[in-house]
């Protein structure tokens, strides 16, 4: 599952949610040929039963998905988010890239 947009500061590029679960991209990965992205581990669920991609049914299979390119990850990795601990008092803004480091730190 992406992350919940309204954790995020401004606007998130309509490239960067996934349209399975409309959450910003987590992990993602793109089919062959469309080239739409998704959460790796929405896209491997939805694949498990049935092989197409969700925007526009082309046939993809989870070997042929592959990982987005890198200007996509960069824009990602550029978005502010609040952490996850937010509701229990954490007021930290963090770009994505970062969050994984702070949420080991994070109380
Ligand atoms: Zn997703
Ligand atoms: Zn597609
Ligand atoms: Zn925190």
């Amino acid at each position: 599952m992406g992350f919940e947009i309204k954790r995020f500061q401004g606007d998130v590029d309509e490239e960067l949610i996934c349209p399975i679960c409309s959450g910003v991209l987590e992990d993602p990965l793109q089919a062959p040929t469309c080239e739409h992205a998704f959460c790796s581990a929405c896209i491997r669920e939805w694949i498990s039963r049935q092989p197409t991609c969700p925007v526009d049914r082309q046939a993809v299979t989870s070997s042929q998905l592959r990982p987005v390119p890198r200007i996509l990850r960069n824009l990602l990795s550029r978005l502010c988010t609040s952490c996850d601990n937010a509701p229990h008092g954490c007021s930290a803004v963090l770009k994505l890239d970062s969050l994984q480091s702070h949420l080991l730190e994070c109380k």
